[in-house]
């Protein structure tokens, strides 16, 4: 096959430690392709997929390889078709509103290109420094601000999709209004790499807010920390970001980076605003005055860029501070409505007692997305990951019946995929299918996923 591919003028690699490296993402799934295309444009991609139609040879896209759900795992072998070398910012146009970008742009990189401009590409995922925005776009991506600002959604335009046979298909473009047809651009977004291939997307910009301050808070039970929440936004105040952790992620980290990196409480809170300065330094004390009533044992003002990021950093060490407790993470995207945090966090406290497997919560109060961590010794051994599945199959269970989603940031991909079908409902998922089979009748893109 590799010499096909060549001889259609691409660049493609059988090497044992390419096909080793397209074999896996960051979860537990492993299974090699048969060769790894690396497109370099969007002819590539049509190229590719043209040839993969004819012959019947199943295709995983990926980007940068860094999703949490076993996504761009080729589970049928055949073609590891990586966009990540597509890397170019294509045309930023502040006078549109709109950045112009290739799928394999690291995040991070993009927004600090358009902030450089003043402008902001707010989605940020903790994973930003590495992902790709064709990755993000996939799987809808999110992470703390979209309280404020929304998921990546909110923010395609329009989109170059290649789809299964090869045809090149231009979704919107860089109008921040257009009601032409079926909303052809959302479909592709979330779509997990299994409707089609991304090779050109159009970003909506907004302006960058002027500054930025935080307050952080602990509380002595979780319970009140999530009353606070509750309470900042019904009292008119929102934040862009509202992170709120449970006891035992903030003994972990306690025990990482030091019992005094935090001050005493069971519970953390963290609340960011952004805007206007004066805007920003009037809402602090109001926000602040909140907190004091409700009982915390602690607030802290954070009042500038570094300030924050020194918060924010403290806050993504709680992955090593997890890790370094010697246990596996098992992190589970889960969300919640809102009203339901105090539940769910009671319930994975229950789930842990019974279960005997520790958990840790902590995540984005404001969107009732709480990463639910079950802690586990190694979930490669079969004894444990039985025991682990089993518990998780209890958290989704309790999730679905509290109007949960299994999935709020990392997506379906393998790893969710056996809870799918009983979480979106036997009519969701015949349209899942109705439109797979539309659009990639042979069922080679990224196949063996959650459609089978
Ligand atoms: C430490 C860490 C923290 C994370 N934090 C977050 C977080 O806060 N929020 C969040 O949402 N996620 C988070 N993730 C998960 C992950 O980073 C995101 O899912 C990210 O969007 C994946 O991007 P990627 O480029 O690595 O995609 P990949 O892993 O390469 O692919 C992911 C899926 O998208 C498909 N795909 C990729 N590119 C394309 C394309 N151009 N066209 C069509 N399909 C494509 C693949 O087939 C696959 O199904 C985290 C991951 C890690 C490791």
């Amino acid at each position: 096959m590799i010499q096909d591919l060549l001889d259609l003028g691409l660049q493609a690699s059988t090497a044992p430690e390419v096909l080793e490296e397209h074999a896996i993402d960051r979860w537990y799934a492993h299974n090699m392709p048969e060769v790894v295309v690396f497109a370099q444009s969007t002819e590539d991609v049509s190229a590719t997929l043209k040839y993969a139609h004819a012959k019947g040879i199943p295709v995983t896209t990926r980007g940068a390889g860094v999703g949490y759900v076993g996504g761009a795992v080729p589970l049928k072998g055949g073609i590891a078709l990586s966009v990540f070398q597509m890397n170019q910012i294509v045309d930023l146009a502040p006078q549109d509103g709109v950045v112009v970008t290739q799928p394999g742009v690291i995040t991070g990189d993009l927004q600090d290109a358009v902030s450089e401009l003043g402008w902001y590409y707010p989605p940020d995922p903790a994973s930003l420094r590495e992902c790709s925005i064709g990755g993000n776009i996939a799987t809808n991506a999110g992470g703390p601000r979209c309280l404020k600002y929304g998921v990546t959604k909110h923010y395609v335009l329009g989109l170059t999709v290649v789809l299964a046979d090869g045809t090149i298909l231009n979704t919107g473009g860089r109008l921040h209004k257009n009601k032409q047809g079926f909303d052809l651009t959302s479909l592709f977004v979330g779509s997990e790499g299994m409707l089609g291939v991304i090779t050109e997307a159009t970003l909506r910009l907004i302006p960058h807010p002027a500054h930025r301050s935080m307050l952080t808070a602990t509380f002595s039970d979780f319970q009140t920390a999530a009353l606070a929440v509750q309470t900042i936004l019904n009292s008119g105040h929102h934040p862009s970001a509202l992170e709120i952790t449970d006891p035992f992620t903030l003994k972990a980290a306690r025990d990482y980076l030091g019992q005094d990196a935090f001050p005493p409480g069971e519970a953390h809170l963290i609340i960011e605003l952004d805007g206007r300065q004066a805007a920003v330094e009037a809402e602090l004390p109001e926000v602040s005055a909140i907190l004091q009533e409700l009982g915390a044992l602690s607030i802290e003002r954070h009042e500038n860029n570094e300030a924050c990021e020194a918060v924010w950093k403290l806050r993504r060490d709680f992955s090593y501070s997890l890790r370094a407790t010697g246990l596996t993470k098992l992190n589970e995207d889960i969300v919640v409505p809102r009203g339901k945090l105090v539940e769910l966090v009671e319930f994975a406290q229950e789930l842990s007692r019974e279960s005997g497997i520790p958990i840790s919560c902590f995540g984005h109060a404001g969107d009732g997305n709480i990463h639910t961590n079950l802690m586990v010794a190694d979930y490669n051994v079969p004894a444990i990951k039985e025991k682990a599945d089993q518990a998780l199959d209890q958290l989704f269970r309790w999730v679905l019946a509290n109007d949960g989603a299994i999935t709020g940031e990392h997506g379906v991909g393998i790893a969710k995929g056996k809870w799918f079908r009983e979480a979106v409902g036997e009519a969701s998922f015949a349209t899942h299918l109705a439109i797979k089979n539309a659009l990639d009748s042979e069922g080679l893109l990224n196949p063996d996923k959650f459609l089978g």
